[in-house]
């Protein structure tokens, strides 16, 4: 996908235009209806102040949890836009109808005047939102003369919002989407050498295709987390209670073959944390690789590796991360997760952090304005981290 070709939001003249925006705003709220983090919603800022300062009419839209194609009030985005409104230091007029699109939402978003903002209702009230329907993309695209996608977070999905409606309007990436498809797209396509891959979280299963993907692209990969110890097994080691995929063992080994006829280094722990149980405060240990308990499992890589792992990162030029190394939400579990960060923040390569749970990890060590850059799309970081074309993008007009 060749992504520098794709328009962006700089690409049009605003004047007497009203531009339909695709944002991220799927914040975490609290029970009490509070917004928990509102990192998505500043996050969206550039790219709306310059569709206002260049006196477009812009309209918002964005989907919020999963209301399964119906309207539910817990999942209103009322409480964005008073957010957003804050932010901005300007009315944000909330278009609030249960069908998102209709006849009085397309009367007032026309009496909107030039440099006016507005946000619908959450896209997914709609069932057809999901399922891409042709009928909701149009009517989303009779809003506006222009659609820009700044939304990264769903860019791997093929949703009405996002790409149904491209095909109605022309189209542009946002300022967030541009940064993420520069940084991970240019890394990935002329990366810098040597190229380090780390990888941990929970489950090889999840990650399959990213492993398989950056082992014909790196020049080492290293592997922590609980997947590292189906590989552990794979290596012939025994694991004690450990996170096992036992159906997984033998792609562990091909996986390991693989790497060594593409000459790629792969590096495993040779040390571990163990513990009886997943808990603040227990009682932990730390182990060689060759003398794991049996009643205990490996919930953090060990101070050796750590080292290894730090020794190796720093020397990068390029350093792609996704997984946390250990169980890093739990401070006693987090140290060789917060030793990456620091390498990292330490190396003078070019260094991304994958979205989801890797992004809060980074956020947890304190190191997270260190990197070049944190992702802010889980899936879609991975999709991309799997050399997948993200539909999100692909849809956006060419130059
Ligand atoms: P993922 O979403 O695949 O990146 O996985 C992240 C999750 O993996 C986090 O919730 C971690 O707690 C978990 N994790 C990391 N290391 C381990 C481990 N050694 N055993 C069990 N879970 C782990």
């Amino acid at each position: 996908m060749n992504l520098i070709n794709k328009k962006t939001v700089k690409d049009f003249n605003y004047k007497d235009k009203t531009v339909v925006v695709r944002c991220d705003f799927n914040v975490p709220i609290a029970s009490d209806g509070e917004i928990k983090d509102d990192n998505r919603i500043t996050a969206s800022i550039p790219t709306i102040k310059y569709l206002l300062e260049n006196n477009a009419k812009v309209v918002l839209m964005s989907h919020l949890g999963r209301p399964k194609g119906e309207p539910k009030v817990e999942f209103s985005l009322k409480t964005v836009a008073d957010r957003l409104s804050e932010l901005l230091e300007r009315d944000v007029l909330f278009l609030d109808d249960d069908r998102v699109v209709s006849e009085d939402v397309k009367n007032k978003v026309k009496d909107m005047k030039q440099g006016d903002i507005a946000l619908l209702q959450n896209t997914r009230f709609r069932k057809e939102e999901e399922e891409n329907g042709e009928e909701f993309a149009k009517e989303l695209a009779s809003l506006g003369d222009i659609y820009i996608n700044d939304a990264f977070g769903t860019c791997h999905r093929a949703h009405a919002s996002n790409v149904g409606i491209s095909s109605h309007l022309q189209s542009g990436l946002g300022f967030l989407v541009e940064k993420e498809v520069e940084v991970m797209g240019k890394s990935l396509d002329s990366p810098e050498r040597p190229f380090i891959a780390i990888l941990g979280g929970a489950k090889i299963s999840d990650k399959i295709g990213v492993i398989d993907n950056l082992i014909n692209m790196v020049d080492t990969i290293i592997i922590g987390g609980g997947m590292a110890y189906t590989f552990l097994k794979a290596e012939g080691y025994e694991i004690g209670n450990s996170l096992l995929e036992e159906d997984k063992i033998e792609l562990a080994k091909k996986l390991i073959k693989k790497a060594e006829a593409e000459d790629v280094e792969l590096i495993l722990p040779v040390d571990i944390i163990v513990a009886k149980e997943i808990k603040d405060n227990t009682e932990t240990k730390e182990v060689s690789i060759s003398e794991i308990p049996v009643d205990m499992m490996g919930l953090d890589i060990g101070s050796k590796t750590r080292e290894i792992f730090m020794e190796k990162i720093k020397k990068g030029k390029t350093i792609v991360w996704n997984g946390p190394v250990g169980v890093s939400e739990i401070p006693i579990f987090a140290n060789g997760t917060n030793g990456i960060a620091k390498a990292m923040a330490e190396s003078d390569g070019i260094t991304i952090v994958g979205g989801g749970d890797s992004a809060s990890a980074v956020k947890r060590s304190g190191f997270v304005e260190d990197m070049t850059h944190v992702s802010t799309g889980g899936g879609a970081s991975l999709e991309m981290l799997e050399g997948k074309i993200l539909p999100g993008i692909a849809a956006i007009s060419n130059k």
